[in-house]
């Protein structure tokens, strides 16, 4: 569809990165990028690092243009020229793109925004992207538990409510499975959330989805 140019660049949002090509694949793009850092120093010498070869590493990003997007980043291996030097090999890395990982990091956050602040369900997120529940939930799980364990987030807490919804369906193995969460009324966040579990008891099952309300 086009090469680089600026214009894909800001559209792309990604800092310290640009657009290579887009290219239609079925109903996705795909987006070739690279850093546009040129020099880089050897982290144990410092001396300038030579461009030994590239990794084609492909990332999940979020929809752009009515279609599923992924990033193909044309990763840097570079190579210290110092043959004496200990640190003969390197990849490149960014933290918006991390290692190891289907999504960008701004895919999982915005699952983590979506599931905690709309209560979007997993499901629904890992359609939208185009990858399996489980990757969604990983990434919730990546992004979500360090704001839970913020010790800052319910200072300002004025109404607290208990939520208790419908987690997984029944299946061979297990009856419908429920979580409860803490849900900050004003704002409308989900503040806290418990394990999954079986139904204490049919009492429990049919109150699922009640909200009790406790001001304070
Ligand atoms: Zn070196």
């Amino acid at each position: 569809m086009g090469d680089g140019t600026e214009f894909d660049d800001a559209l792309l949002g990604l800092r310290g990165f640009r657009v290579l090509a887009v290219t239609e694949d079925g109903d996705e793009l795909l987006v070739g990028i690279e850093t546009i850092r040129r020099a880089a120093g050897c982290p144990s010498c410092g001396v300038i690092a030579r461009t030994k070869d590239r990794l084609r590493v492909i990332v999940r990003d979020p929809p752009a243009f009515n279609h599923r997007v992924r990033l193909v980043w044309s990763k840097r291996r570079f190579s210290c020229p110092d043959s004496d030097c200990p640190q003969q090999t390197w990849t490149e890395r960014s933290e918006e793109l991390p290692d190891r990982r289907v999504l960008s990091a701004r895919a999982g956050r915005e699952c983590t925004r979506a599931v905690g602040q709309e209560a979007r369900s997993v499901a629904s997120l890992a359609r939208w992207l185009g990858v399996s529940w489980a990757t969604v939930m990983a990434a919730v799980r990546d992004y979500g538990i360090p704001l839970v364990e913020d010790p800052g987030r319910v200072e300002e807490v004025t109404s607290l409510g208990i939520d208790e919804t419908a987690f997984l369906r029944a299946n061979d193995e297990h009856p419908t499975m429920y979580v409860t969460g803490l849900v900050d009324l004003e704002r409308r966040m989900l503040r806290a959330r418990g394990a999954p579990r079986r139904p204490r008891n049919d009492r429990v099952s049919r109150a699922a989805g009640d909200r009790e309300r406790c001001d304070g």
